[in-house]
Protein backbone atom coordinates (compact mmCIF):
# COMPACT_ATOMS: atom_id res chain seq x y z
CA UNK A 1 0.00 0.00 0.00
CA UNK A 2 2.97 2.32 1.04
CA UNK A 3 4.75 1.49 -2.34
CA UNK A 4 1.40 2.20 -4.23
CA UNK A 5 0.78 5.88 -2.26
CA UNK A 6 4.49 6.43 -3.18
CA UNK A 7 3.87 5.67 -7.31
CA UNK A 8 1.04 7.64 -7.22
CA UNK A 9 2.39 10.73 -5.75
CA UNK A 10 5.71 10.39 -7.69
CA UNK A 11 3.06 10.47 -11.09
CA UNK A 12 1.34 13.40 -9.59
CA UNK A 13 4.14 14.70 -8.91
CA UNK A 14 6.56 14.75 -11.76
CA UNK A 15 3.06 15.89 -13.78
CA UNK A 16 2.45 19.05 -11.85
CA UNK A 17 -0.82 17.68 -10.57
CA UNK A 18 -2.84 19.98 -8.05
CA UNK A 19 -4.96 16.51 -7.10
CA UNK A 20 -5.54 13.42 -8.19
CA UNK A 21 -9.23 12.76 -9.75
CA UNK A 22 -8.73 9.19 -10.71
CA UNK A 23 -6.74 6.23 -9.84
CA UNK A 24 -7.26 2.41 -11.76
CA UNK A 25 -6.11 -0.52 -10.06
CA UNK A 26 -5.39 -4.39 -10.53
CA UNK A 27 -5.40 -6.61 -7.33
CA UNK A 28 -3.50 -9.72 -8.31
CA UNK A 29 -5.41 -12.75 -7.42
CA UNK A 30 -3.34 -13.72 -4.58
CA UNK A 31 -2.65 -9.97 -3.40
CA UNK A 32 -5.27 -10.70 0.15
CA UNK A 33 -7.76 -8.14 -1.34
CA UNK A 34 -11.28 -7.96 -2.13
CA UNK A 35 -12.24 -4.66 -3.60
CA UNK A 36 -14.26 -3.51 -0.58
CA UNK A 37 -10.73 -4.25 1.83
CA UNK A 38 -8.79 -2.30 -0.41
CA UNK A 39 -10.73 0.35 -0.57
CA UNK A 40 -11.04 0.89 3.18
CA UNK A 41 -6.77 0.91 3.22
CA UNK A 42 -6.66 3.38 0.26
CA UNK A 43 -8.77 5.76 2.17
CA UNK A 44 -6.16 5.40 4.86
CA UNK A 45 -3.51 5.90 2.91
CA UNK A 46 -4.78 8.50 0.97
CA UNK A 47 -5.80 10.64 3.84
CA UNK A 48 -3.96 14.01 3.57
CA UNK A 49 -1.99 13.09 0.28
CA UNK A 50 -2.54 14.78 -3.25
CA UNK A 51 -4.84 11.26 -3.64
CA UNK A 52 -7.58 12.11 -0.66
CA UNK A 53 -10.68 12.90 -3.07
CA UNK A 54 -9.39 10.41 -5.95
CA UNK A 55 -12.33 8.20 -7.26
CA UNK A 56 -10.95 4.14 -7.22
CA UNK A 57 -11.83 1.56 -9.80
CA UNK A 58 -10.93 -1.34 -9.14
CA UNK A 59 -9.96 -4.28 -11.37
CA UNK A 60 -9.72 -8.11 -9.75
CA UNK A 61 -7.33 -10.41 -11.31
CA UNK A 62 -8.32 -14.14 -10.95
CA UNK A 63 -5.17 -15.34 -13.10
CA UNK A 64 -3.25 -16.59 -9.97
CA UNK A 65 0.22 -17.71 -12.21
CA UNK A 66 0.19 -13.77 -13.38
CA UNK A 67 3.75 -12.56 -12.36
CA UNK A 68 1.78 -9.47 -10.45
CA UNK A 69 -0.75 -11.91 -8.90
CA UNK A 70 0.70 -10.72 -5.68
CA UNK A 71 0.50 -7.09 -6.29
CA UNK A 72 -1.93 -4.14 -6.66
CA UNK A 73 -0.70 -2.86 -10.12
CA UNK A 74 -1.83 1.02 -10.61
CA UNK A 75 -3.45 0.65 -14.31
CA UNK A 76 -4.38 4.43 -14.81
CA UNK A 77 -4.04 7.91 -12.88
CA UNK A 78 -5.95 10.82 -13.80
CA UNK A 79 -4.85 14.14 -12.45
CA UNK A 80 -6.05 17.71 -12.54
CA UNK A 81 -3.14 20.55 -13.10
ZN1 LIG B 1 -6.91 -4.62 6.23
Amino acid sequence: MRGLMRRIESVAAAEGARRVVRVAVRLGALSHFSPEHFREHFVQAAAGTIARDAKVDISVSRDTRDPTAQDVVLEDIEIET
